[in-house]
C-alpha cells in the first residue's frame, strides 16, 4: 500500500487508544509516532437486502423473483427490506406494502422472521470480531469496523474487507458490501458504491476528490429540506460547499453549518464506538410549508407511523419498545417532546401525544417526529424493572 502523507488536512484525529506502537515511539507520550499521524482504516460492512437474502438462502425458489419482507398490504404493513428484483419496480424499505403491491402485482411479501435474522447477524458479527474488537453495529446487518490496528494481511484493510466478504458469503450464505476509507462518513458512502456484493476503497489521498464530487444530499444529516435550501443557495456538490465561509453557513444552518463544511472536506473524526447502544428509534420530517393546525399535523401521523414501523423492523427493535414519543418543532423553533409508556407505536397513541404537545404552544409546526424509546441494552434486552407493567401500556395516553 502506498505510504500515507505525513500530514494531511484530511487525516482525522486519532481517537483510538491505547495502541501498540508499530514503528517509532514518541519519547514524551510513549505513543507511536506513526499511529498518531497516520490515517485510520475504517470498514463499513452492509449486508445486501439482508432479511430478503436470508429468506432466499433458506428457500432458493424465492430467488430471481421480486421478494419483500414486511407487513401485510391489507393491514397497515410496510416493507422492511426487498430484493433487487423488487427494487427494479421502485419498491423500497419503509414503503407501504399496499403501494408496493400496486407497483409490482407479482411481489411476494413474506413476514419477518426476526429470530432467524438475529442468528445470522450473530454469526456475521462473530466473523468481524476475529479481525477487530472495535465494531460498532448500526443494525443487525450493518457495522463499522476499525481495523487500523488489525495485523492480518500485512495490515491491508482492503484485503481484510475482501476476506470478510468471502467468509460471510461462504459461512452465512448472504453477501456483504463493504466500503473502506479513513473515516466513518466516507466508508459508509463507499459501501453503497458497488452494491450489491461489491466493495469500494477510498484511500486517504483519494478522499478529497471522492468527496468533492458528491452531491450534498449524500452528507450525513442533510435531508430533503436542507438539500433544497442548499440548492437554492447554488450548492449542489461538496465542491460547491467548500467555497463558502463558515460564518455564512452558520447564518443559514446554525451549528450544522460547521459540520457541513467539515464533511464537504471529507473530515469526520467520530470514533468507532463498540459500546454504542441504541436507545431509541425515530423518524422525523421537516415540512417545506408549516403545518398550520392540529388537524394538519394529525394528518401526517399515519405516514410517520408507517415509516417508524419500517425503521423499527430494520433495527430489529420491536421487542424492546417501552415508550412512545412525539416531537414537535414549532414555527418559532421552540421544541417540545411528549412521551408515554407503550410497547407498540399505534396511530391513536401517537395522535394523543400530538394533541398534548400541540396544546403547549398551539402554533404552526415546522417539524414533526415520532419515535420509540427502547429498554436498556436493546438488542440483547433485559426487562426494564422500572417500567410500568406492559399490560397498562399499549394505548396509554399519559
Ligand atoms: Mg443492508
Amino acid at each position: 500500500m502506498k505510504p500515507a502523507p505525513v500530514t494531511s488536512a484530511l487525516t482525522s484525529a486519532r481517537t483510538v487508544s491505547p495502541r501498540t506502537p508499530d514503528t517509532a515511539t514518541d519519547s514524551l507520550s510513549g505513543r507511536s509516532v506513526a499511529s498518531a499521524i497516520s490515517p485510520r482504516k475504517i470498514i463499513h460492512c452492509d449486508c445486501d437486502c439482508f432479511y430478503a437474502s436470508v429468506e432466499m438462502r433458506d428457500d432458493p425458489s424465492l430467488r430471481g423473483r421480486p421478494l419483500a419482507v414486511g407487513g401485510r398490504p391489507d393491514s397497515r404493513g410496510v416493507i422492511a427490506t426487498c430484493n433487487y428484483e423488487a427494487r427494479r419496480f421502485g419498491i423500497h424499505s419503509a414503503m407501504s406494502s399496499a403501494l408496493a403491491v400496486r407497483k409490482c402485482p407479482d411481489l411476494l411479501i413474506v413476514p419477518p422472521a426476526m429470530d432467524k435474522y438475529r442468528a445470522a447477524s450473530r454469526q456475521i458479527m462473530a466473523i468481524y470480531r476475529e479481525y477487530t474488537e472495535l465494531i460498532e453495529p448500526l443494525s443487525l446487518d450493518e457495522a463499522y469496523l476499525d481495523v487500523t490496528d488489525a495485523t492480518h494481511h500485512q495490515r491491508s484493510a482492503t484485503s481484510i474487507a475482501a476476506e470478510i466478504r468471502a467468509r460471510v458469503a461462504a459461512t452465512v450464505g448472504v453477501t456483504v458490501s463493504a466500503g473502506v476509507a479513513p473515516n466513518k462518513f466516507v466508508a459508509k458512502i463507499a459501501s453503497d458504491w458497488n452494491k450489491p456484493d461489491g466493495m469500494f476503497i477510498v484511500k486517504p489521498h483519494q478522499v478529497d476528490a471522492f468527496v468533492a464530487a458528491l452531491p450534498v444530499s449524500k452528507l450525513f444529516g442533510v435531508g430533503r429540506v436542507t438539500a433544497a435550501k442548499l440548492e437554492q443557495l447554488g450548492v449542489r456538490t461538496c465542491a460547491d460547499l467548500r467555497d463558502w465561509e463558515a460564518v455564512e453557513l452558520h447564518r443559514h444552518f446554525g451549528v450544522f453549518g460547521q459540520r457541513l463544511l467539515e464533511l464537504s472536506r471529507g473530515i469526520d473524526s467520530r470514533p468507532v464506538r463498540p459500546d454504542r447502544e441504541r436507545k431509541s428509534v425515530s423518524v422525523e420530517t421537516t415540512y417545506p410549508i408549516d403545518l398550520r393546525t392540529l388537524a394538519d399535523c394529525a394528518a401526517e401521523i399515519p405516514t410517520l407511523a408507517a415509516q417508524l414501523d419500517g425503521r423499527i423492523a430494520r433495527a430489529g427493535a420491536a421487542a424492546q419498545i417501552r415508550k412512545l414519543f412525539v416531537k414537535i418543532r414549532f414555527a418559532d423553533f421552540q421544541r417540545t417532546t411528549v412521551e408515554c409508556m407503550a410497547v407498540t407505536p399505534t396511530v391513536p397513541a401517537l395522535l394523543a401525544l400530538l394533541e398534548k404537545g400541540w396544546a403547549r404552544r398551539a402554533q404552526p409546526a415546522r417539524l414533526l417526529g415520532v419515535g420509540v424509546r427502547l429498554v436498556d441494552g436493546a438488542g440483547d434486552a433485559q426487562p426494564d424493572l422500572f417500567a410500568q407493567p406492559i399490560e397498562d401500556a399499549p394505548h396509554a395516553t399519559c
